[in-house]
């Protein structure tokens, strides 16, 4: 048996903050890569394909490997376009957005 690969996405959603027009701030989402994210001190992270929550893995390890993320709900990866899970699916199920997305 194949050892199990794992799943590795090396972009995410960062929440960020943007002015409103009329003033204030509404929070936005915001496609980035996971190292920068990481450099960045963002603090809330989601999957950008369908919005579940995802795990940040790899961020201690030796130098030239990248920081990614993968899906904490297995469920999410049978169903997100990014997921594993369902790139690996044969039985044509097609993507849909996480049932527990972070908001
Ligand atoms: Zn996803």
């Amino acid at each position: 048996m194949a050892t199990a690969e794992r799943e590795k996405m090396y972009e995410c959603e960062v929440k960020r903050r943007r002015v409103k027009e009329g003033g204030g701030y509404e929070p936005f989402w915001k496609v980035k890569k996971v190292v920068d994210a990481l450099a960045d001190a963002d603090t809330e992270f989601r999957c950008k394909d369908c919005g579940g929550e995802v795990k940040i893995l790899g961020k201690t390890s030796k130098t030239g490997a990248a920081a990614f993320v993968e899906h904490k709900r297995p469920a999410d990866a049978e169903f997100c376009p990014s997921g594993l899970a369902f790139k690996r699916a044969t039985d044509g199920r097609e993507s849909h957005a996480s049932a527990h997305p972070v908001n």
